[in-house]
């Protein structure tokens, strides 16, 4: 079977296509034959070194396909099921070997894109709005890259459980995006200055939740957004790592709240697993979440996929077809 695969950290360069023995499903795994495998920051970060990983590695941890075995114990899965997962590294891969506690059922009603999409970053979004922050009917929130693969989602689950939502994003093309999907303002942070205009919009008042993904241009400013006793959830750092900061900062604006959550530290139980999958797939298949699939391309185009995604070219989810 063919794989992208890394023998060394670095640029898009060191993904390499290479021919793999297609392995065999151990003890509580699924064999699963992808059929589309997700694009995530966090696979340029174990490329790049920046989140390490033992070399040499498959890249990719989410996708979705069918079940063409089953290992020894497993009794939830048959061959021919339809799965669909986040957390399972090496899924740039046409095979993979996928632990069945990491996998979910898709709905019929949806596709193995449209599943594949929707994990990680679908999940993601459920739980820092459910979970890492309970928003609220009326709380106001920001949405940093809100027309992003990340962003999007925010911006309909926050919407969705009530908020007022600011997004920012770089172009007029995004910001149109980002409205479409239900925030109710955005600001071109590339151009304006965004704690001015959302000092503005909230009438002095400054925002609940900060949702920062873009890290180091965007995260210091974002204190200053918010209101008294108001969550910076920062979860990740597309424009770069932020820098060390003294936490007296927290108590100068207002007695803020700061986390850095990851997805996985909320799916690690099978019961939140189910919850937030089954929420995320079951509101695609019912159409009250949207989500853009801005491209698919074939799985030797890996490196392609990590260059669009870097250089903030994309608008929603990239995909890799094995
Ligand atoms: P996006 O689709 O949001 O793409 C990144 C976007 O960030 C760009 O499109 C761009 O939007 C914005 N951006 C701002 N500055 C830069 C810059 N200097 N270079 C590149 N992009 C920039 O990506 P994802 O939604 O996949 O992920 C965003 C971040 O969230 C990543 O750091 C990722 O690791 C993290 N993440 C963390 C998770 C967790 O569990 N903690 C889970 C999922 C994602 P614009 O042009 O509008 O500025």
């Amino acid at each position: 079977m063919q794989a992208i695969r890394i023998q060394r950290t670095g640029g898009p360069d060191v993904l390499e296509l290479t021919e793999c023995p297609t392995p065999k499903p151990g003890a509580g795994e699924l064999l699963v034959r992808n059929r589309a495998c997700g694009v995530n920051f966090i696979d340029i970060y174990h490329r790049t070194g920046l989140y390490p990983v033992d070399l040499p590695a498959t890249l990719g941890l989410e996708g979705a396909g069918e079940v063409e075995a089953v290992g020894e114990a497993v009794t939830s899965f048959a061959p021919g099921d339809r799965v669909a997962y986040a957390n399972a590294p090496g899924a740039y891969a046409e095979y993979l070997s996928v632990p069945a506690r990491s996998a979910v059922r898709v709905p019929d009603e949806l596709s193995l894109e449209t599943a594949a999409a929707a994990m990680l970053q679908g999940m993601t979004a459920h739980a820092f709005t459910h979970s890492t922050v309970r928003i609220e009917a009326g709380d106001w929130v920001l949405v940093h890259a809100a027309a992003g693969g990340a962003g999007q989602l925010l911006v309909q689950m926050a919407k969705r459980l009530g908020a007022q939502v600011i997004g920012t994003v770089s172009t007029e093309e995004k910001a149109t995006l980002a409205r479409s999907r239900g925030a109710d303002h955005t600001i071109l942070y590339s151009s304006e200055d965004f704690v001015a205009r959302t000092r503005d919009i909230t009438s002095g008042e400054g925002v609940h939740v900060v949702y920062d993904s873009v890290g180091q241009s965007t995260f210091l400013k974002g204190f200053d957004v918010l209101r008294r006793r108001g969550t910076m959830v920062l979860f990740g750092q597309s424009s770069g790592p932020v820098e060390p900061f003294n936490p007296a900062l927290l108590v100068q604006r207002g007695s803020l709240y700061l986390t850095r959550p990851i997805l996985f530290d909320y799916i690690a139980e099978r019961d939140e697993l189910e919850w937030r999958a089954s929420d995320v797939l079951g509101w695609l298949a019912d159409g009250s979440l949207e989500l853009a699939i801005d491209r698919s391309l074939p799985l030797r185009d890996a490196a392609q996929a990590h260059e669009l995604l870097a250089s903030r070219q994309t608008a929603g989810k990239l995909l890799l077809m094995p």
